[in-house]
């Protein structure tokens, strides 16, 4: 089995190499990722500039990490459409600092790195820790293969992709496993303003909200119940319960 596997923190991101360690005995793994942390930049493709692949050792030197100066999405669609020279059996991204659930998954570049695998018709997992600063990541590396296992034991041909969040906790591999929905989140915090040294002002994107739907059945749900989330995600936009009315309302009679 041949495992791509990029994130979207960075090429010297610990939950990276957990990532790896975890899963390399399960096949033949490549990894790239991006230069930089790359968090939030979603399905981002960069067209403006051409791409630089270098290599650098990974967490043991003993492995070439591929290194891309472009977003997780770019990693991954260079790796399959002409880097490397086979393609790959599943696509992993992770293991991300900090949760990506509910309307998170808009804008994660690890969930965006997995989803260029699916648009590629390959398997494909996001994997993210609920809290940030890598509590329990090895538990979460563990619990991340064990997920890689059995969705693969599942026989489903693909493609498909599955977004995973791991509560940081030890015995995270032992925690229930749920497939959940996507929950909602409210609308993020305001805006930070802040004045620059040149007494312009600035502006940081505020955190995002707290969750509104987080009813039984979501991720936000099972995580905060101790659980291992497991969602299926799709990606067609489509909002396909207005579609008639907008027909009614929109289309020429
Ligand atoms: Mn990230």
């Amino acid at each position: 089995m041949r495992i791509l596997i990029a994130n979207d923190d960075g090429y010297l991101a610990p939950g990276l190499a957990a990532l790896v360690r975890a899963c390399e005995s399960l096949g033949e793994v490549d990894v790239i990722a991006p230069e930089q942390n790359a968090s939030g930049t979603s399905n981002a493709l960069t067209l403006s500039r051409p791409l630089s692949v270098f290599e650098a050792p990974g967490f043991d030197r003993a492995r070439l990490f591929r290194v891309v100066n472009g977003t997780p999405s770019d990693c991954v669609h260079v790796a399959l459409t002409g880097l490397l020279p086979h393609r790959p059996d599943l696509v992993l991204s992770g293991i991300n600092n900090g949760a990506n659930m509910g309307d998170d998954t808009l804008y994660s570049g690890t969930v965006a790195a997995a989803m260029e695998g699916y648009l590629f018709g390959l398997r494909s997992i996001a994997f993210s820790q609920v809290d940030k600063g890598w509590g329990e990541l090895e538990a979460a590396a563990a619990t991340a293969r064990a997920v890689v296992e059995q969705a693969l034991a599942c026989g489903h041909a693909g493609p498909w992709l599955l977004n995973v969040n791991i509560p940081n906790q030890p015995d995270a591999v032992s925690l229930p496993r749920v497939v959940t929905r996507l929950g909602r989140r409210h609308a993020s915090q305001p805006v930070v303003r802040q004045t620059n040294p040149r007494g312009d002002p600035i502006y940081w994107i505020g955190p995002a909200g707290d969750a509104r739907d987080a009813g039984e059945g979501t991720d936000f749900h099972a995580t905060s119940n101790g659980r291992v989330s497991i969602t299926p995600l799709q990606v067609d936009l489509t909002d396909h319960a207005h579609l008639s009315q907008w027909a009614g309302g929109l289309q020429a009679r």
